[in-house]
């Protein structure tokens, strides 16, 4: 049965109002490509109500001011609580709108996530500084201000969580805006934060589409920093937005064309699924996604051969069902780019050994798929695909591998399958990648800074260094009449 949609308009100040336009968008199942909702399309004049009420909410004498930071953790572990009561509603309403199979969205259980950031709430300290002269000097670590998030449609809840309890423990207040593929668990996740005790103004969500809500929150001069995450393209207009009528900070997760690199040492029973999972998890539509296989050329037969023996194996279906394994992308303008690079591939000499096709005629789904012989110039092995195409290239030695691993543009994250602890060591200082993981791919705890280098993003998420990100440093010198 279909999970009810309790909430579809825009939720500013703690109330839930129409657009001022009264225009509505349709949001859609794609499973089927039905429409389930019409959701309140937000534009300039809604970022305005909800930058403001965030604003107020900053306000020095405001509620959420005043409130002590392990009140503030308070709240978010009362959150934490109440995400884990609705947590099968919660995956069910992901899995409808976003096409997640449901045995991946339930296996998420974000309470954790929550947990470790709440705790991290009143662990946000200044420094002593062992300043020069007559001065005691020490610096305040404060929240940044009113943060504008903006978010990608493939983990909904899980960006929406990480971005906003994370401003929240900083004790900023923020206005978020959803992808528009994806608007209902926002809404869903601010009803329960204002259940938690947030008070009125902190969190405010407005739904809509980038070049309307999305361009009005990254141009306004009231808000204080950008956390994106979403397209490389994108990011870098946010970059430029963010510094046209004030000096925002941001945040920026964007894309990949992450290395994943399997040594001759390697177990074939280990190196296959880890490679399959790392690529085909979530449709590919993941920005880590290992897309590019490096596997060395000693076992290179035996692994594509066992690779599409995997890949054939996956079972696709309605993500709603859970023994799925694979559902469909999240709409037809995906599908139809993913299909596009496989055509591609297809032209450019790379050799498909399995999948290639949509599935069916209805809902946007793509079989898994499996060229090899790849080489490092076709297009597939240069642009994000975001869908689930696993590309083989072949290596003889270490120090190549490396070098082809570095030459993109990306450096989000990188793998290695090896028994050998220095080839390990050696690809983990080497790869130019924020994340790196080694006998392993995709997971990590929330402790652990995830991010990219180069045009794969700014800053980090996770940890205290995401956490840091929404404050600023204030030096306070006293001047005093005997050095202390
Ligand atoms: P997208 O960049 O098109 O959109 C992301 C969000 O930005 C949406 O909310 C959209 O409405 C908004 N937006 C679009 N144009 C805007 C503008 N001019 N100003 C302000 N906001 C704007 O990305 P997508 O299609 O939703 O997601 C797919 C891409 O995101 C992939 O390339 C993927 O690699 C990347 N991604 C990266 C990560 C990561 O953590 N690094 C995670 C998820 C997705």
């Amino acid at each position: 049965m279909a999970p009810e949609i309790k909430y579809t308009k825009l939720f500013i100040d703690n109330e839930w109002v129409d657009a001022k336009s009264g225009k509505t968008f349709d949001t859609y199942n794609p499973h089927d490509g039905s429409v389930i909702a019409k959701v309140a399309e937000g534009d300039k004049a809604d970022i305005d109500l909800a930058v403001a009420a965030a604003k107020r909410a900053f306000h020095r004498n405001s509620e959420w001011r005043q409130l002590d930071a392990s009140q503030r953790g308070a709240i978010l572990h009362k959150f934490s609580e109440l995400v884990e009561r609705d947590w099968n509603y919660l995956a069910e309403l992901e899995s409808y709108n976003n096409g997640m199979v449901i045995s991946l969205a339930k296996a998420l259980r974000l309470v954790n996530l929550i947990r470790y950031i709440a705790s991290c709430a009143d662990k946000i300290k200044g420094d002593t500084i062992a300043a020069d002269g007559e001065v005691f000097s020490y610096t305040l670590r404060q929240p940044v201000g009113v943060s504008g998030i903006i978010l990608p449609w493939n983990f909904p809840i899980y960006i929406f969580i990480n971005k906003v309890c994370t401003a929240l423990a900083a004790g900023c207040t923020v206005v978020v805006k959803p992808a528009e593929q994806t608007p209902l668990t926002a809404l869903a996740l601010a009803a329960l934060l204002a259940e938690a005790g947030v008070p009125k103004g902190v969190v405010n969500v407005v739904n809509g589409f980038g070049p309307g809500a999305g361009t009005a929150l990254t141009h306004h001069v009231d808000v204080a920093k950008i956390s994106f995450t979403g397209s490389v393209e994108v990011g870098k207009l946010i970059q430029q937005a963010a510094g046209t009528n004030n000096l925002k900070r941001v945040t920026l997760e964007l894309g990949g064309k992450s290395p994943l690199v399997v040594m001759d040492d390697a177990d074939l029973n280990l190196a296959v699924p880890i490679a399959a999972n790392a690529v085909f998890a979530h449709q590919g539509q993941v920005c880590v996604a290992a897309s590019r296989l490096f596997v060395q050329s000693g076992i290179y037969d035996k692994f594509v051969e066992a690779a599409v023996n995997y890949a054939k194996g996956i079972k696709v279906g309605n993500p709603a069902d859970p023994t799925t394994q694979h559902g469909p992308q999240i709409d037809g303008e995906i599908m139809n780019k993913v299909l596009g690079y496989i055509e591609k591939g297809k032209k450019e000499g790379a050799k498909l050994l399995c999948g290639g096709k949509r599935v069916g005629t209805t809902g946007y789904y793509v079989e898994p798929t499996v060229f090899a012989d790849v080489t490092d110039k076709m297009t597939i092995a240069k642009e994000e695909i975001f869908g689930p195409v696993q590309s083989i290239l072949k290596f003889d030695t270490l120090e190549e591998v490396i070098d082809r691993a570095n030459d993109t543009n990306y450096g989000l994250s990188a793998g290695i399958i090896t028994t050998n602890v220095n080839n390990a060591l050696q690809f983990a200082k080497h790869v130019e990648s924020g994340i790196v993981r080694v006998n392993s791919y995709l997971g990590g705890g929330p402790q652990s800074p995830f991010g990219g280098f180069k045009d794969s993003g700014i800053g980090r998420e996770n940890g205290m260094d995401a956490l840091l990100a929404y404050t600023e440093v204030k030096n306070v010198v006293i001047s005093l009449p005997k050095k202390v």
